[in-house]
């Protein structure tokens, strides 16, 4: 006897006290026979026995197939990607039937409704669209809810890293969020958690919104500057992630914004998780109290030998090393200084002596004040 001849009288037995759609039935065998149409078994084992009758596990679900792809369909319109996977919410009642004639027929190793319905849709949208399916990363997950018709869909964030050059003063790194939400993202800022773009943050973010659309723009800064700081060189390195992109791919690696340049844009794997550690060639104008002279200055290049100690504000005490340091005095009581230093020093302070040791004031014997700081390079390590 074959394993099909074997399958026929349990079969038979179902389908008399408990009518089943082709799916349901042929999806309690097709695993034992390696079938992969569950449909074509159903209809071959009830033998073109037709009946009026719903299905007495999913209530003929399978008819709906087509509604549930024009769901997926409309959600999806908008969106650019290549792969995709499938969810589904399914009425509970529909779930205890299904168990209920697996247990009872002592059917084990097969697909659960959820399993198979999930599939077919999977198996039609990637034929329709040409898109794959990807249950591991997709780049669009769908959840369709089919017991009141409903489709949500997530798209992968996209991360970006880069480097940005600022030419103007005045410009703040990051943006005040949306007074409204906090930042969570509500419908008075389209969802983006800023609803003002006059930042750096601001700047990058609208101009991936333009590019990408997408919700939030999350971005991991390697460092910071104050509002008046210029940053030169090679630029500062920065991460953003987009959450919910329309669009995954961006042409162009350069772009002016405003007054600040961005430099070698392009997709990255993730934002970094640990703290990135990176030097900093900073360039500060400092003001003295009392007069200093070269002698008193040539001190400076002591700060070489030991560590910064910087406690931040939650007092935490982190050590600062600091590469070179260069002088020029420019009058009486004014110099420029360019120090190589870890990166995250609080320039500040480390000027003043405010929690910082040694300092500048500390190291000159006399109150030295810095109004004004760039960043002319920053390294990653
Ligand atoms: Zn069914
Ligand atoms: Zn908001």
């Amino acid at each position: 006897m074959t394993k099909y001849q074997k399958i026929i009288p349990i079969a038979d037995q179902i389908i008399k006290k408990y009518y089943l759609c082709d799916n349901c039935l042929g999806r309690l065998f097709s695993k034992k026979l390696h079938l992969s149409s569950n449909k074509l078994l159903g209809r071959k084992l009830k033998k073109n026995l037709k009946s009026s009758q719903k299905c007495f596990i999913c209530k003929n679900l399978f008819d709906r197939l087509d509604n549930f792809l024009k769901l997926m369909y409309d959600a999806s319109s908008g969106y650019h990607y290549s792969s995709f996977s499938v969810g589904a919410m399914i009425k509970p009642s529909i779930i205890d039937r299904d168990d209920y004639i697996r247990s009872k027929y002592r059917l084990r190793g097969i697909d659960s409704i959820k399993t198979d319905i999930t599939k077919e849709l999977g198996k039609s949208f990637s034929r329709k669209t040409k898109k794959s399916i990807d249950h591991l990363d997709p780049e669009i997950t769908f959840t369709l809810n089919l017991k009141d018709e409903l489709c949500q869909l997530r798209s992968k964030p996209v991360t970006f890293s880069g480097r940005y050059v600022k030419m103007l003063r005045g410009l703040a790194q990051k943006q005040k969020p949306c007074e409204n939400c906090f930042g969570k993202g509500c419908r008075i800022c389209n969802f983006h958690g800023i609803s003002e773009f006059n930042s750096v943050e601001g700047l990058i973010s609208k101009f991936l919104f333009e590019k990408l659309g997408g919700t939030i723009a999350k971005f991991t800064w390697i460092g910071g500057e104050d509002k008046l700081s210029l940053v030169s060189g090679s630029g500062r390195p920065f991460f953003v992630k987009i959450q919910n992109p329309l669009k995954r791919n961006l042409r162009l690696t350069d772009t002016q914004l405003d007054s600040i340049q961005i430099i070698n844009l392009k997709i990255t794997d993730k934002s970094p998780r640990k703290p990135v550690k990176f030097i900093s060639i900073i360039e500060a104008k400092i003001f003295t109290e009392s007069e200093v002279d070269a002698k008193n200055l040539k001190k400076l290049k002591d700060l070489r030998n030991h560590p910064i100690v910087v406690y931040d504000k939650s007092g935490k005490r982190l050590e600062k090393k600091v590469f070179s340091i260069k002088y020029k005095k420019n009058q009486e009581n004014i110099f420029t200084l360019v120090i190589k230093v870890d990166g995250g020093i609080p320039i500040k302070r480390f000027v003043t002596g405010d929690n910082v040791s040694p300092s500048l004031s500390g190291v000159l014997n006399t109150q030295c004040m810095c109004t004004e700081f760039d960043f002319l390079e920053i390294e990653v390590k």
